[in-house]
């Protein structure tokens, strides 16, 4: 395939004077992929169970989608917002079809989708004459890393050294209704609800799905707008277009990213009538956002993941991992629980185990540890069931010898 380029792996055996220390990167660099693989400018091979974390839908170097980013990049890749831009019509018309949503509002990033729900919440208090309006979140929720999308977050570790926060939320436990329904009683300023649908960075613990139809009522009752983050759990990913659909309801607000353009940096905020006309004029923009190159990514995303099945592959293949993840670990003491759905998979252990990251990698298998203690994995939706299974038989070794070894 693709030579590897001599300058990167220079650079990667050198430390990287010039990019800011903000991440723990493990000691290689990826050259090039196809499909669900990749390799190190080194030439290892690994099989990738993390896709960019929830990003690279249809994994590397698709054939469908590379040669339309090609023809898009030669022809316009930006233009700016001062004119129509006819793909994003057609996106939005997509993205509306396949949600049952009204209107979307594209953008660059997963924070700047969830800044977006939070002006529309805002804005929607205000102009029904709540001065101060209060958005209801939740613990362990994760919603980027903005000043307001990080004040969102329920995770501590994120938000130490960056207060003031911003104010303005109240803050909830997942899937306990009451507890809502307590703050819907004592809390007239509420304007919104705000959560994933599943946790991604919590440690892949989804909402119940009669709790997201209790929400819904409630939030239908007390005229709030329902807020479901689906950056991480949408786009097939769950073997549905958006993890809500399981439940059966719509909300009012959807941010969308990662896997929205297979790899090409994109966001986008859906919505339903109730917070369509919200925002007028002059109220929000980018620079960047809904350029062509990235409504044209999104667009063979969701056209490829149609033409070749990826919901249903998501739905089967991921199935089978979970049930091949829990026939090899059954029995195993410090294995908590498997969880998630389609190709959202995590698996909790009663111990910190971040060190199963570079291990993994090790024996060739990307995957991420979030929470300190979830192996998370999140693969392309290309995943074959060989490749499900790979993922067994390269996981399952090193989860028994890490827990044999720390008990
Ligand atoms: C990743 C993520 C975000 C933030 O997206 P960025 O593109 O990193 O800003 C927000 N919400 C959820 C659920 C995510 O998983």
């Amino acid at each position: 395939m693709n030579a590897p380029e001599p300058a990167v792996t220079a650079a990667a055996t050198r430390p990287m004077p010039h990019v800011l220390n903000t991440y723990g990167r493990l000691p290689f660099a990826l050259s090039h992929g196809q499909g669900c693989w990749v390799w190190d400018t080194a030439g290892r091979r690994y099989l990738d169970g993390l896709g960019g974390i929830a990003v690279n839908t249809l994994g590397h170097a698709h054939p469908k989608l590379v040669p339309a980013l090609q023809e898009q990049v030669a022809r316009l890749m930006h233009c700016s917002n001062y004119y129509q831009v006819p793909l994003q019509e057609q996106l939005a018309a997509k993205l509306c079809e396949i949600s049952g949503l009204d209107g979307a509002f594209f953008c660059n990033s997963g924070l700047e989708a969830n800044e977006a729900a939070l002006k529309i919440a805002r804005k929607f208090g205000h102009d029904k004459g709540i001065a101060r309006p209060e958005i209801i979140v939740y613990e362990k929720a994760f919603h980027g890393r903005s000043i307001a999308t990080l004040s969102a977050t329920g995770n501590p570790k994120v938000q130490a050294g960056f207060g003031p926060l911003v104010e303005g939320f109240v803050r909830v436990p997942l899937n306990d209704l009451a507890a809502v329904e307590a703050v819907a009683r004592s809390n007239p300023n509420v304007v919104a609800v705000f959560l994933e649908t599943i946790q991604g960075e919590g440690g892949v613990n989804p909402a119940r799905w009669e709790y997201l139809q209790g929400l819904r009522a409630l939030c239908d009752r007390q005229d709030w707008l329902l807020m479901l983050d689906e950056v991480q759990c949408g786009i097939g990913r769950t073997g549905k277009w958006f993890a809500h659909q399981w439940a059966g309801i719509s909300p009012d607000v959807m941010p969308l990213a990662k896997g929205l353009g297979s790899g090409v940096p994109i966001g986008a905020l859906v919505t339903g009538p109730r917070a369509l006309n919200v925002l007028g004029p002059g109220n929000h923009g980018t620079t960047f956002g809904g350029n062509p190159l990235a409504m044209r990514a999104g667009v063979e995303t969701l056209r490829i993941c149609e033409d070749d099945g990826l919901l249903a592959n998501a739905a089967g293949v991921g199935a089978a991992l979970r049930d091949g993840l829990a026939r090899e670990l059954a029995g195993l003491g410090g294995v908590r629980e498997i969880r998630g759905a389609g190709l959202m998979i995590g698996i909790e252990l009663d111990r910190p185990c971040g060190v199963l990251l570079a291990r993994a990698a090790e024996a060739g298998l990307l995957i991420s540890v979030t929470a300190d203690s979830v192996i998370r994995i999140v693969p392309p939706l290309i995943l074959t069931a060989d490749e499900a299974a790979q993922i067994v038989a390269l996981l399952c070794p090193l989860i028994k010898a890490f827990l044999a070894e720390s008990t």
